[in-house]
């Protein structure tokens, strides 16, 4: 049998970390990362056979759990009519009418195969509408990995503490302002000074790459006004948020309307898959019916376009959202339960299917104080959680994500696991 280390020392000297996405080298945490033979709803099984109960969801897509019937067969049959054409194909217009009637701010919209492409096409535009050069965004969000978002960035490039890389020409850098996140006095502040230069801000409406926080009450209503009084584009990142917080996003949970939107992860039903879209005025910017180039080969492909659609369907059910957000409750108030019961400081978040964990006072709803808390605990929490079985984004910077496969036994066996791990934490 081939074993999780032996597949780690192969890997190292082949691909950078061994791995074709940084944060899953586990260099945050320490240790080895497992490889994955097989997932299943709400589990992950490693080659060596090990069961994980998962809260990473592949990183977002798997809402309704790894693997879904649904899902599954609806690749299964597209597969059988070819993979790729190169041509339209009827299920992305099917697409694009099912992300519009579940967000009405879509008025048009374009596929793309990740969610970087849809970031860095929402800011082309957002450029090439307004002839403006500035983008904005903020401290600890993370758009993917184009050079204008890896300027104070979150996500990986935060836990490896290269939150701006080097390869980002500095004209690029000086292009992006930062702002932090929930600070709505400092956002006036700087489109008070550079508001004419600004073509767009970009916020992940629910911060999902800086651990989970939520905006404060009032916060992305004053962005809007900001943005519509300085003519500058607003871009929802919903790339983690969309279709989880709620069916139509955050934007649909918090009722404020972007300009463009942009989304991934659970379009794609598990295939690479992104979007952008919003403003028919500004989509029909883009080429070819106006002047803005982005194109894709694979954009709008039938087996990923067929896995997206099927499940959406699984995520429109009614109460869909609601049953998610009670599983995060019982999980994250479990948690803090036992937190408390073990003398650890500890907070928590939880937004629709995306939760947070902090080991440090809450609530948390700034950056500086994400970065405040106990890295070190969450470290030994999450190899203490992964020797029992239970698997955490190997990275205190990371939100958590509960699927709809995740059972009321997989979440007591989760708390159970926390109640020895947190017990070994306070010892
Ligand atoms: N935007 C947000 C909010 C994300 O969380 C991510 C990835 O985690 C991205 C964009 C980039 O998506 P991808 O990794 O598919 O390029």
């Amino acid at each position: 049998m081939t074993s999780n280390h032996e597949l780690f020392q192969r890997a190292q000297p082949l691909m950078p970390g061994g791995v074709n996405s940084p944060v899953r080298a586990f260099n945050s945490v320490g240790g080895e990362p497992f490889f994955t033979q097989r997932a299943e709803g709400a589990y992950l099984w490693d080659v060596e056979g090990k069961r994980y109960i998962d809260y990473v969801g592949s990183w977002g897509p798997m809402i309704a759990g790894h693997n879904h019937p649904n899902v599954r067969e609806a690749v299964e049959r597209a597969v059988r009519d070819g993979l790729s054409f190169g041509t339209p194909c009827a299920a992305e217009v099917t697409m694009a009418e099912t992300i519009r009637a579940m967000v009405p701010s879509m008025e048009m919209l374009r596929m793309v195969n990740s969610g970087t492409e849809a970031t860095m096409s929402a800011i082309r535009l957002a450029r090439g509408a307004t002839g403006r050069g500035k983008i904005v965004k903020f401290e600890g969000c993370y758009h993917g990995h184009g050079d204008s978002f890896l300027v104070k960035a979150g996500s990986g490039a935060l836990t490896f503490g290269v939150p701006t890389s080097p390869g980002v020409p500095k004209a690029s850098a000086d292009l992006t302002l930062t702002l932090p996140y929930n600070d709505l006095d400092a956002a006036k502040a700087l489109f008070a000074e550079h508001g004419a230069e600004i073509a767009g801000l970009i916020i992940e409406p629910v911060a999902g790459n800086m651990n989970c926080v939520p905006p404060e009450t009032g916060y992305l209503e004053g962005l809007r006004e900001l943005c519509t009084q300085h003519g500058a584009v607003l871009i929802f990142d919903e790339v983690m948020t969309g279709f989880r917080v709620a069916a139509g996003g955050a934007q649909a949970r918090y009722g404020v309307t972007p300009d463009l939107s942009t989304f991934g992860k659970v379009i794609g039903g598990g295939m690479p898959v992104g979007a952008y879209g919003g403003k028919r005025e500004l989509m029909q910017q883009i080429a070819p019916t106006g002047p803005i180039y982005q194109a894709g080969t694979l954009s709008g492909n039938p087996v990923a376009m067929a896995a997206g659609l099927a499940m959406l369907e699984l995520v429109r059910e009614p109460d869909f959202h609601r049953a998610l957000e009670d599983r995060g409750a019982m999980l994250v108030n479990g948690m803090q339960q036992l937190a408390d019961k073990h003398g650890i400081s500890f907070s928590t978040h939880l937004v629709g299917g995306m939760f947070g964990l902090f080991f440090g006072p809450g609530p948390v709803t700034r950056f500086e104080q994400v970065t405040a808390c106990d890295i070190e605990a969450f470290k030994r929490f999450f190899h203490g959680m992964l020797e029992r079985g239970v698997y955490l984004a190997p990275s205190a910077f990371e939100a958590g994500f509960m699927s709809s496969a995740h059972s009321h036994a997989d979440i007591e066996q989760t708390l159970a696991a926390a109640d020895e791990a947190m017990a070994e934490l306070a010892a």
